[in-house]
């Protein structure tokens, strides 16, 4: 077997190529370029474009800057032929084929990036070494960078070690995390529908450097919506009577949301992030426009104030006599990890030298959409773990994140691959 110490360098390198130029939800053209060519080089069958999900379940797609970052990879270097396989959609499922029967396991690889503008002083890790964001605005401040890089290093030992191994690999490069939009796509396909075991990690969070979390439940449960409210215009001053005021209803039912009675049967949240209303300072506004999430730790609890959001837009549009729509842009469940899965992922992770402490982790605050591709595969009886593999950051979705990749990747790799030995190790 070759040292995993080979698989290192590339996997850097190739991180930093992502950390230099992040793409945001459902625009991860160029990304999803290096992924496919890499894959498609080793040996890999894939699924790309539409193919990769069932497209009604896709949330929170922007058309009109999809169209854009298209436009724009062709001038950055996308292969135009590429481009048109992927159909306006972004990630890859990579598929390797042993041959000899046995499991399907599948391992889950987030692409996208954060709205975030990147620290460019040398305080930041990514600034020193030279490979901080060149796009304004955006930054890998999630560590998304990493784990696609780590997704293709586990796609090169699969192939180097594919002599070794019986049934099918899957490796997903999930799209638009962030806001909870690209799974549900990818659930509600058949892509998954023969998985055994599937995967997923995230960097950083609440284990710091050499430590390893294991995720046995928790996450909470979320919904992601959109609200435009729409009424009439009139003159402000003169005759603000024949007026119906979107900002208003909008301003009303944010008052009101923000207010909702808690549940009495667990931990709850709701986040009015954006409000942009209004037309001219005499004229009574005719759009609003919000953007909000609410939470549960169950999903009965995330109905609950789901539900009683809608009721208070609907009471607000009523009272201030404007029409409203509401779009579901996001959503992800909470996590049951399997037991004896998560409880192998904690013995391989023991068995990594350089990790120093592994933990359980019952209730994790935060959402992460690998529920539903889990959720999808316990559906049918499979197995689901996830697991943190620890850095030392400040924070996530901050300016300054940094993750110590030289240190932090190689742990998160070894444990993947040795998940790979464990479950389709040729018998
Ligand atoms: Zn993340």
């Amino acid at each position: 077997m070759i040292s995993l110490s080979a698989y290192i360098p590339e996997m850097l390198e190739t991180r930093r190529q992502f950390h230099h130029h992040p793409e945001i939800a459902w625009t991860e053209f160029l990304t999803t370029q290096t992924i496919v060519k890499r894959v498609r080089e080793l040996g890999f069958k894939t699924v790309v474009g539409k193919a990769l999900f069932d497209v009604e379940h896709t949330f929170g797609r922007d058309e009109e800057k999809i169209q854009a970052a298209m436009q724009e990879s062709l001038k950055l270097g996308m292969d135009p032929v590429l481009l048109k396989e992927l159909e306006g959609f972004t990630g890859c499922l990579a598929i390797w084929e042993t041959g000899r029967p046995g499991p399907v396991t599948a391992l889950r690889f987030d692409i996208d990036c954060v709205n975030v503008e990147e620290d460019h002083t040398d305080a930041n890790e990514a600034h020193r070494g030279g490979f901080d964001s060149e796009c304004c605005g955006l930054m890998h401040a999630c560590g998304h960078d990493a784990h696609a890089a780590m997704g293709l290093a586990v796609a090169h030992w699969v192939k180097d070690n594919a002599a070794e191994l019986c049934g099918t690999i899957k490796i997903i490069f999930q799209p638009a995390e962030e806001g909870t939009k690209g799974a549900g796509g990818i659930a509600y396909s058949n892509n998954l529908d023969d998985v055994d075991y599937i995967l997923g990690g995230h960097i950083g969070v609440s284990a710091h450097l050499h430590e390893v979390g294991i995720i046995r439940a928790g996450f909470m449960n979320t919904t992601k919506m959109n609200v435009t409210f729409k009424g009439s215009p009139a003159h402000a001053g003169s005759n603000a009577e024949k007026g119906r005021n979107a900002l208003m209803a909008a301003c009303n039912a944010a008052m009101q949301m923000m207010g909702i009675a808690r549940h009495g049967s667990g931990n709850s949240n709701v986040n009015i992030g954006t409000i942009h209303a209004g037309e001219g300072r005499n004229v009574v506004p005719v759009n609003a426009r919000m953007e909000f999430e609410v939470r549960g730790e169950t999903q009965e609890i995330n109905r609950y104030m789901q539900e009683t959001a809608e009721r208070m837009i609907r009471g607000a549009a009523e009272s201030y006599g404007v029409e409203y729509k509401i779009d579901i842009v996001g959503m992800a469940v909470d996590i049951h990890s399997d037991a004896d899965l998560s409880d192998m992922v904690a013995e391989v992770a023991k068995s990594v030298p350089t990790v120093q402490k592994v933990f359980d982790i019952d209730k994790c605050s935060g959402s992460e959409d690998f529920s539903l591709l889990a959720q999808k595969v316990q559906s049918h009886g499979g197995k689901s773990a996830f697991f943190f593999y620890g850095c030392n950051h400040h924070g996530h979705h901050r300016a300054d994140f940094e993750i110590q990749d030289a240190e932090s990747l190689p742990e998160g790799l070894e444990i993947c691959v040795k998940m790979v030995e464990r479950l389709n190790g040729k018998k």
